[in-house]
């Protein structure tokens, strides 16, 4: 059978990947062309003090049956996290989707197992398309169609759109090692989370909950601040606010003072979309996009999305075979 194709996917995060692995079985040829070195985009995990530490997905649900076959076939290494998840007033509340899982190799890991059998060019950054009578063309190639699985934003960039889907708000992650295992209320409680904007801090998430991530004698937090926060600090050198963060999470998880041991930073630019209604956006034929300037924010969410988008784009291929 003649394989119809070719398609692009821009970004190799969750959703390109598993828009990837959706057209690949339906036979499509396809290629992902990814900006960083590595794949996986915001679901990152880190080696960091010698600890394995997750900086953008934490943990993810899975409430689908779509999505639970998914992680059972392809990775069987994912535990839930039993601990609580306390709330703004310290009272425990339950994930409303289901139990919290991660991967024990690092989350990243799931975006890695996706990637197996995938043409993917690493380091290599699409920044326009071209729309031509014979398809569209990025990075000297003509495909049948492409797919932005970026932020929203740098969609709009890369079709150049009048508006992005969505705007985003940057997130400064702050990485943080205590000496002492259980320092505070971590022994027993997995992360704090804070709405409402009252500190700078709106999730601290502490990663000896996650079996054979931290070692020695350490406690290693993952500290997200809030959108003000990382808007207010965007360019700023990190040693002047990485002590503010410290002492925050200090005072919030109640460690005492004197046992920080080391800190480090890192900033989602396109850290979240901002909440409320995505825009509808006018996409010229054979563009097409998924992830989280579609749907939820969610691991969960953006595989099911880049799914749903390969069909679009399958029905694409059917409509316009010659
Ligand atoms: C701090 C933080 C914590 C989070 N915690 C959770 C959580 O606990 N649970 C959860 O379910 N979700 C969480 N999320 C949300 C989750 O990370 C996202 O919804 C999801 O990872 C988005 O996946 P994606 O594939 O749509 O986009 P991305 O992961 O952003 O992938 C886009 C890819 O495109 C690449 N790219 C960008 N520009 C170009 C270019 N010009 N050319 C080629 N490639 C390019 C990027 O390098 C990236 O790899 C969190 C997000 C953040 C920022």
């Amino acid at each position: 059978m003649k394989k119809p194709g070719p398609i692009a996917i821009i970004g190799a995060g969750i959703s390109g990947l598993s828009c990837a692995q959706a057209l690949h079985a339906a036979g499509v040829d396809v290629r992902l062309y990814e900006r960083g070195p590595t794949v996986g985009g915001r679901c990152a995990t880190r080696l960091w003090q010698g600890h394995l530490v997750d900086y953008g997905v934490q943990y993810f649900t899975a409430t689908t049956s779509d999505f639970k076959r998914e992680l059972l076939n392809r990775l069987r290494q994912f535990r839930p996290i039993i601990s609580p998840v306390l709330d703004d007033t310290g009272t425990t509340f339950p994930s409303p989707s289901g139990p919290r899982f991660y991967v024990l190799q690092g989350n990243n890991y799931f975006a890695h197992v996706l990637s197996r059998g995938l043409d993917i060019r690493l380091n290599t950054a699409a920044k326009t398309i071209s729309f031509l009578s014979s398809g569209l063309n990025c990075l000297g190639e003509t495909y049948r169609a492409v797919i932005s699985s970026m932020p929203g934003p740098q969609t709009a960039r890369l079709f150049d759109l009048a508006r992005s889907p969505v705007d985003y708000e940057p997130c400064i992650v702050a990485f943080l090692e205590y000496a002492g295992v259980g320092v505070g209320l971590a022994r027993e409680n997995y992360a704090r989370t804070w709405a409402g904007g009252q500190h700078n801090i709106i999730a601290s998430f502490c990663e000896n909950h996650k079996v054979g991530r931290i070692v020695g004698q350490k406690t290693v937090f993952v500290v997200q601040a809030s959108p003000a926060f990382s808007r207010e600090y965007e360019g700023v050198p990190p040693e002047t606010y990485l002590s503010i963060l410290g002492r925050e999470n200090e005072e919030l998880w109640r460690i005492p003072s004197g046992l920080l041991t080391a800190g480090s930073v890192h900033r989602w630019v396109f850290g979240r979309p901002q909440d409320g209604p995505r825009h509808p956006i006018d996409l010229p034929a054979g563009a097409f996009y998924c992830g989280d300037s579609r749907t939820d924010s969610t691991v969960e969410n953006v595989w099911l999305d880049g799914v749903n988008v390969a069909r679009e784009v399958l029905n694409h291929l059917a409509n316009t075979s010659s």
